[in-house]
């Protein structure tokens, strides 16, 4: 067994339109990756759509409905300051979702050691009734609610390290105990949520926010001190990771000071929390990640660090 790739060439069709961040060359580095000698042996799967019904087990029905009904003709289309959607959206906000309960079945079934969905657009910023930061519908929530709804489980952990807080996952998170958030992110930035204080209905929240110019030292504290220990202490049945790589020195969005080798240790942390915790169980999801050159040397280390487990 080994790590599964879901990916789909409608997420390179996803239009955002002229000098905009999120951009179709972003899905093309990662394939990019996933070609080199080392991954190109994984197996690779078609994201498939996710229903509608999936979708509304984190989102109001009203807002699902009304997204799904704004993907326009012709042009683009703007939910809100940065996030828009073209003709051609439709199927990748879909399967962007899709991969991730796609991903979990797979890990669950044991057809695959764990799974990496390489998607956009990404999903952590949306809200139950809100597009946010370029996502649409929260991808990885629609996959934990996949997990416990379709698949039986009862207890789901996400842990999010892009560089931005998931205010969105956090938010549908928020009042149930089963459901763990976890994320590190730079603060102040974007959206500007996810302070300490910030802890859920029952403790089930655990912000880590780190100042402007941190790196290593202070990102591995975080996940060593405050996260890994209340991971460990949730007893999760499944993992799913937020892997944004916009924490990356080089990303144009945000001055934090990630590296190749951070990204790879916090993946590996995880997985052995994982080992430990749940038959290894681990499903990631590509968040944010602006700079070309840090996004590929990101998902690199974190496919290492997945193919290890
Ligand atoms: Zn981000």
């Amino acid at each position: 067994m080994t790590t599964a790739i879901f990916t789909h060439p409608d997420f390179l069709a996803h239009d955002t339109g002229p000098g905009h961040p999120e951009r179709p060359e972003r899905i093309a580095v990662v394939w990019e990756v996933l070609d080199r000698d080392e991954f190109r042996d994984l197996p690779r799967f078609e994201a498939p759509e996710a229903e509608v019904e999936q979708l509304r087990w984190v989102h109001d029905p009203a807002y699902v409905d009304a997204v799904l009904n704004a993907v326009p003709d012709s042009g683009h289309v703007r939910l809100d300051a940065d996030t828009v959607l073209s003709p051609t959206s439709r199927s990748a906000i879909l399967r962007a979702a899709g991969a991730v309960c796609a991903a979990v079945d797979a890990v669950l079934d044991g057809t695959a050691k764990n799974a990496f969905c390489a998607v956009r657009p990404c999903g952590h910023h949306a809200e139950p009734a809100r597009a946010m930061g370029f996502c649409v519908f929260n991808n990885v929530a629609v996959g934990a609610e996949h997990a416990r709804k379709r698949r039986g489980l009862t207890r789901v952990a996400v842990v999010d390290y892009d560089v931005h807080h998931g205010n969105g996952t956090q938010a549908m998170f928020w009042d149930d105990a089963d459901l763990f958030f976890a994320s590190t992110h730079q603060s102040p930035l974007y959206p500007g949520t996810g302070s300490m204080s910030e802890t859920g209905v029952a403790d089930n929240i655990v912000n880590a926010p780190l100042p402007p110019h941190s790196g290593t030292v202070e990102f591995r504290q975080a996940m060593e001190r405050r996260i890994l220990p209340a991971l460990e202490e949730f007893q999760p049945e499944l993992i799913l990771i937020s892997a944004g790589f916009d924490a990356h020195a080089r990303d144009p969005l945000a001055s934090l000071n990630f590296t190749g080798p951070d990204f790879e240790w916090a993946t590996r942390k995880l997985v052995e929390a994982a080992d430990r915790l749940c038959d290894g169980r681990v499903v990631t999801v590509l968040e944010g990640g602006y700079d070309m050159v840090g996004l590929a040397e990101g998902c690199a280390a974190h496919l290492q660090a997945l193919m290890r487990a």
